[in-house]
């Protein structure tokens, strides 16, 4: 099991001279096989929140850190952890170092190369990942992890793992688990098939983040905004695909949204509400629905008084 932990997060926008905090000292712990929905009034922080977990160069953190807590299975049976590596501050890392220790921070889409294929971008990504890993966990001579064996990590897919020697997924052994990966999120074959430059739509961007994720089996995915402008159909789609990620990857979801609406069908074990770039109320399942009633005033009202 892994543990993202946000630990007195402060950050502000970078280069600013007038200076506004954003964030001001967040704390969160998301473990793997849990759903967390981060919701909160527009412009409170959580996209920031996001994003700084990310690395997005716009921001400056001051204060505090983003924990990545691992423990031996976390990248399959074989791959050793050594003691001295299971705990790393995300933002000591780049954005692809933070991929490869597993936490999931959102689809890049490079609309710009032409003649790619969905499957080509994602094989890359998912070989970009095994050899970020083999790199964090070489050891001084510039030896690979040892591999030994190790507990079952108790989920139905035990995570992948990867390439057999130093070479990279192989064209044929990706078709094979992308086509696993889409039958388990019920996508169409086709989808991967199609060029990155092709046009998707909206909806099929949010469907092709969930694959990336699917692919990369990360132990945390943070998803922004994954059910902003989604029809009926494809939230449903959308969510059995999250679902899925957690029922059988064991993914740890960390859901941002401003609506209660996909909470519906991604029901959250953990329900936090952000104001003015803090965590101002957790709850579980039904404090969203709470919200849904009375809106995000009464949770302002009722922490400035209780302060
Ligand atoms: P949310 O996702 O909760 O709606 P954001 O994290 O996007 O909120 O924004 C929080 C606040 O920080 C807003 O007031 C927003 O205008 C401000 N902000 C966020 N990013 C930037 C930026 N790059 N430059 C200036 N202000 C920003
Ligand atoms: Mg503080
Ligand atoms: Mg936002």
């Amino acid at each position: 099991m892994a543990t993202l932990e946000l630990k007195n997060l402060h950050a502000e926008v970078a280069g600013d001279d007038e200076v506004e905090k954003i964030l001001n000292g967040v704390d969160l712990e998301v473990n793997s096989g849990e759903i967390h929905a981060l919701m909160g009034p527009n412009g409170s922080g959580k996209s920031t929140t996001a994003k700084v977990i990310a690395g997005h160069p716009a921001y400056d953190v001051t204060e505090g850190e983003v924990l990545i807590h691992l423990e031996e299975g976390d990248f399959g049976e074989d791959f050793e952890i050594p003691e001295d590596k299971r705990t790393w501050n995300l933002l000591d890392l780049e954005p692809n170092e933070r991929a490869a220790l597993g936490v999931f921070l959102g689809f890049q889409y490079p609309a710009e190369i032409e003649g790619v294929t969905m499957s080509n971008f994602l094989r890359t990504a998912v070989n970009a990942k095994f050899e970020g890993r083999e790199e964090l966990f070489e050891d001084e001579e510039g030896e690979e992890p040892e591999r030994t064996e190790s507990e079952d990590t108790g989920f139905d897919t035990s995570p992948m793992e990867g390439p057999a020697d130093d070479g990279e997924i192989g064209v044929a052994e990706f078709q094979q688990l992308l086509s696993e990966k889409m039958e388990m999120l019920d996508m169409d074959e086709k989808f991967a098939r199609r060029y990155l430059n092709a046009g998707f739509s909206g909806g099929e961007k949010k469907q092709n983040e969930v694959l990336q994720a699917a692919l990369l089996e990360p132990s945390i995915a943070v998803l922004d905004e994954i059910d902003s402008g989604l029809d009926i159909d494809r939230l449903q789609d959308v969510s059995k695909g999250i679902n899925a990620l957690r029922d059988e990857q064991g993914t740890g979801i960390l859901q941002i949204t401003h609506y209660q609406r996909i909470l519906d069908y991604v029901e959250p074990d953990h329900v936090h509400v952000m104001l003015d770039g803090q965590i101002a109320k957790s709850g579980d399942a039904s404090l969203a629905e709470k919200l849904e009633d009375k809106g995000y005033d009464w949770v302002r009202e009722d922490v400035y008084q209780t302060a």
